[in-house]
């Protein structure tokens, strides 16, 4: 049996002593009390190098960081969707050694001078560090299957997927590539909404995709949005939400505003899968949600269908 040294512990009303403490150390010190020697362990434990295992979002189980290499970033458990890198995602989607990047050094301006807790300018070059990209969107040319497309994919993990000018300019001049080389455009979104930093700079990046969007519909050529976790605010608000076809991936959270917003300003109870990609199929905004292993291969069956009017027609007989 356990015994300790130290008998009085106060329930709060004994006043007369104070809250006890643990005596010094003594030779009869409780053993739980004892703490481990720090370093000098010799578990083996340690000799695993962090970051090798990633706890799941939605299972909670641990899943092995090579495994989610090769699912493309999806649990093997439960198939919940982690976030992915542009680059993974050019990987997953596009022929090998196709891409060619657009406007690779396009760079944002602190055109406000904002300063908060942190400065625009350290959170830009904080971020780039981090990511090792410029801005929050990849863009380029390359091949899905033998379709030659414009396709532009955003990054969460840079300031949240934000839209500023660059992403806005990027994503604009990339339609307008499409527009001008008959190119199909695809655009993957993942984002916060516009970037407050630049305030009004980023909200004007609304119109000016849409309106790029608007001649590529002109010049009748496809554009297909991809709306993967979580696409808010003021890119679902634009582009993201405007496509001839509007994919996504599974439990990808996408909304306007987010539901706890929702619920606090309207007191009302939301229904259960509120503003998952599930849920907004069902109510006819997306038209189908795709597993990420199977996106390449849809994209160019929808590609096959939405282009087929470029294709010579076939000799009569
Ligand atoms: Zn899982």
């Amino acid at each position: 049996m356990m015994t300790t040294t130290f008998t009085k512990k106060t329930l709060g009303l004994e006043t007369v002593e104070p809250a006890v403490t643990p005596p010094p150390t003594t030779a009869a010190e409780p053993s739980f009390v004892k703490k481990p020697k720090l370093g000098g362990g010799k578990s083996k434990k340690r000799d695993i190098p962090e970051g090798l295992w990633v706890k799941c979002k939605k299972c909670g189980n641990l899943v092995y960081d090579k495994e989610l290499d090769e699912t493309l970033k999806v649990c093997p458990r439960c198939q919940y969707h982690f976030q992915i890198g542009p680059r993974d995602r050019v990987l997953s989607l596009v022929e090998p050694g196709s891409f060619e990047e657009m406007d690779a050094n396009l760079v944002s301006v602190d055109i406000l001078g904002f300063a908060g807790m942190a400065s625009y300018v350290s959170k830009l070059a904080d971020n780039q560090k981090k990511t090792g990209e410029k801005d929050a969107v990849l863009t380029g040319v390359g091949m899905i299957g033998e379709h030659k497309v414009a396709l532009g994919i955003m990054d969460f993990s840079f300031i949240g997927g934000s839209m500023g000018s660059v992403v806005g300019e990027k994503i604009t001049r990339l339609i307008e590539r499409g527009t001008a080389e008959e190119l199909p455009v695809i655009v993957i979104s993942t984002s916060g909404g516009a970037r407050m930093y630049e305030g009004m700079f980023s909200l004007m990046q609304m119109a000016k995709t849409c309106g790029a969007l608007a001649y590529l519909a002109e010049a009748r050529l496809p554009y297909i949005s991809v709306l993967t976790h979580n696409t808010y605010a003021g890119v679902m608000a634009s582009f993201a939400s405007v496509g001839d076809l509007i994919l996504a991936e599974p439990g990808a959270e996408i909304g306007f505003a987010g539901a706890r917003v929702i619920k606090d300003t309207t007191q009302a109870e939301l229904p259960p899968g509120f503003q998952t990609a599930e849920f907004l199929l069902d109510h006819g905004l997306i038209d189908a949600v795709i597993h990420r292993k199977d996106l390449k291969k849809q994209l160019i069956e929808y590609l096959d269908f939405l282009t087929a009017r470029f294709r010579p027609a076939p000799p009569t007989t």
